[in-house]
């Protein structure tokens, strides 16, 4: 059974869509994360999910219970904000508890449920400090176990994790994943980041300008991108025309590219059409020239990481179009060099057709 139910949700101002036919439903216990660039419409459908705003068309629906127009306080949501939104002149303890005294909680109910929250959260030892007094991270800990004290059925975050150093949010971000699979709770979360998104969903939802690019599981959003944009803004991606040949086989097709003719193993194709197609820099192997779908590639510069270098150089006839590779290993390359890689058939993926 569906926890939240989204149906062709829309929401525009003037003639401005800050979400356009929106539908996808979340199941109990689910995290789903809202991902895009800025401006993409992430915190507006966010806020309609939690009674913050009303959808122009289309309804919401919570425990398949029509909420399209029910005010906040009167859902079973509760909303974690960026920017914490704690009083700052009250404790720790009155924080937290301020959902449940509204909800008119029974006071001896409310202890337990304060003191198992405090523990779980580690901040037992802060619990009469006022949010001033905390640090970053403990204040996200609090606005974390507000949400939560109330045992909602569906808690919505707004980039919690934005205004923590790059540490901090590993460690917040291990917490809320902790506490969620412990309560089984069902999160709706928004970020632009993309690694926070990868690490931390059991599904992606993708924005852009409003409408819905694709959604599906970490993996697949990652290794199976259904455009351009989502090939794009999630990790690294090489993007290039192709034209697909045309073949009576199913499952194993030939494509010309600017790398000269490569097989491509998927499922579909679209035969004989010129497409965008992706591989990422980490799906090159360095190999002998000749090998099958192989190519040369011209180092341009490099970047040392560690546990794999990251060369971009050019390909093609011309070596005039740029890509990336990320090289495992100990491999050393300099601005000049000619390698030669090969990206396995079931690397390459189709994209959309391109425009002519
Ligand atoms: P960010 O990551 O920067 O917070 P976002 O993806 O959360 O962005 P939203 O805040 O949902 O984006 O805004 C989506 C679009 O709707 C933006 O272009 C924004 O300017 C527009 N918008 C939001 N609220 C209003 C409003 N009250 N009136 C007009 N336009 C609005």
């Amino acid at each position: 059974m569906s926890i939240l139910e989204l149906r062709s949700i829309t929401k525009s101002y003037g003639d401005f869509f800050a979400s356009k036919d929106i539908s996808f439903d979340v199941k109990k216990g689910e995290f789903v994360t809202l991902l895009g660039p800025s401006g993409c419409g992430k915190t507006t459908l966010l806020k309609m999910i939690g009674g913050f705003q009303t959808p122009t068309e289309g309804d919401i629906l919570i425990n398949e219970k029509v909420v399209t127009k029910v005010p906040p306080e009167k859902r079973d949501t509760a909303m974690c904000f960026q920017s914490y939104a704690l009083f700052p002149h009250l404790s720790v303890s009155h924080n937290i508890c301020f959902g449940m005294v509204q909800q008119k909680i029974d006071k001896r109910e409310q202890a337990q449920r304060l003191a198992d929250i405090l523990e779980q959260v580690g901040l037992m030892e802060h619990k009469d400090k006022l949010p001033g007094q905390l640090s970053g991270g403990q204040q996200q800990r609090v606005a974390l176990a507000r949400a939560m004290v109330t045992r909602p059925d569906i808690i919505l975050f707004d980039e919690p994790l934005s205004n923590l150093d790059a540490k901090m949010r590993e460690g917040v971000r291990f917490e809320i994943k902790e506490l969620q699979r412990k309560h089984n709770l069902t999160s709706i979360y928004v970020t632009h980041d993309q690694a926070e998104a990868l690490a931390m969903s059991d599904r992606i939802v993708v924005l852009n300008r409003g409408q819905i690019e694709q959604i599906g599981s970490p993996e697949d959003i990652y290794y199976r991108p259904n455009s351009r944009f989502v090939a794009d803004f999630i990790g690294a991606a090489n993007i290039h025309t192709a034209f697909v040949e045309e073949t009576e086989m199913v499952g194993s097709y030939t494509i010309s590219c600017n790398m000269g003719e490569l097989d491509v193993q998927s499922e579909t194709a679209p035969r004989g059409q010129q497409v965008y197609i992706c591989w990422r820099p980490e799906d090159a192997e360095l190999c002998n020239e000749g090998e099958p779908n192989s190519f040369a590639v011209t180092v341009d510069s490099t970047a040392f990481q560690g546990n794999n270098l990251d060369v971009f150089g050019w390909v093609g006839a011309m070596q005039d179009q740029k890509v990336r590779l990320q090289l495992s290993g100990r491999v050393t390359a300099r601005s000049g060099d000619v390698l030669h890689v090969k990206i396995p058939a079931h690397c390459i993926r189709f994209l959309e057709e391109v425009d002519v």
